[in-house]
């Protein structure tokens, strides 16, 4: 079989099953299989696949066909131009929590910072970081442990593990650490809602990482709560937060002695992120 009917026979068994970017999702099944890019394949679409990489091809394809993320097929998913490690123990980064990374980069490029990643699954935020913020250290840590296996296996990867330390604990654990800058995507799903959710994400993504309790703000009460514990004097919060959250989050962090610095607009229009500083 040439690339092209490989291609062809993959993308139209993916819209049967009425997967969304079934063309797309077959290139990128294909060139993961010759370890090429998906501009490579395009370019030689009359190349003969053999045997062995047919049937890779059909097994990728039997997953993707029951919702299966293509990340985790993959097990690879872009953030901020780098190619994250992600496996089932880690959430899928989402091109909006790029936002609250750049936006973060626009505050602090060039300053040396102490970091605290809550909840950093695959270390895709703090990773990012410390890639743009060469002086500044970090610490990841995250209640999975399979989620830590993968961000360290990211940190090496962008020869950054000298510079960032992932640890297997709960932010409840931290002490007398003082951070300037706390970074956190919380689960922030209202419970009700985890049903609702596309099969791709609620089949698959851990659950641990979505759920954020009865009204979605579990967690972010805590790490609000936490923060001015180990912020530093003027130290900022940076938090993703669900579509509608930010009223009562604001309130929190207001009730908790936060002043709101910023807050970030998604794609959609939603406010996403918010930045607040400690003031003590
Ligand atoms: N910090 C990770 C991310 O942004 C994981 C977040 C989470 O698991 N809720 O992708």
């Amino acid at each position: 079989m040439k690339a092209f009917e490989i291609i062809k026979f993959g993308s139209n068994l993916l819209k049967e099953k009425q997967i969304p970017s079934s063309i797309l999702d077959s290139e990128l099944l294909l060139s993961k299989i010759l370890n090429k890019t998906r501009e490579e394949i395009l370019v030689n679409l009359n190349q003969n696949i053999n045997k062995k990489n047919i049937y890779t091809f059909k097994k990728y394809l039997e997953r993707r066909c029951k919702n299966e993320p293509i990340a985790y097929i993959l097990k690879e998913k872009e953030f901020w131009s780098k190619k994250f490690n992600v496996n089932k123990f880690t959430l899928i980064p989402r091109p909006e929590t790029e936002l609250l990374v750049e936006e973060l980069f626009k505050i602090y490029s060039g300053k040396k910072l102490t970091i605290l990643d809550i909840g950093t699954g695959s270390g895709c935020i703090i990773i990012s970081l410390l890639a743009g913020l060469k002086d500044s250290t970090g610490i990841g840590i995250d209640i999975s442990k399979n989620a830590i296996l993968v961000a360290k296996k990211n940190a090496f990867k962008y020869k950054l593990n000298n510079r960032v330390k992932f640890i297997n604990k709960s932010f409840q654990n931290i002490f007398a650490k003082k951070f300037d800058l706390i970074v956190c995507n919380p689960p922030y799903i209202e419970r009700k809602d985890l049903k609702n959710l596309s099969d791709d994400i609620k089949k698959y993504e851990p659950r641990m990482a979505l759920d954020g309790g009865n009204d979605g703000l579990d967690l972010i009460k805590k790490v609000i709560y936490k923060s001015k514990d180990i912020l530093k004097i003027k130290g900022t919060l940076a938090l993703e937060i669900g579509n509608g959250q930010i009223k009562k989050v604001s309130k929190i962090l207001i009730y908790n002695n936060f002043r709101i610095k910023n807050v970030i607009k998604d794609y959609k229009n939603n406010i996403r992120c918010v930045l607040a500083c400690y003031k003590r």
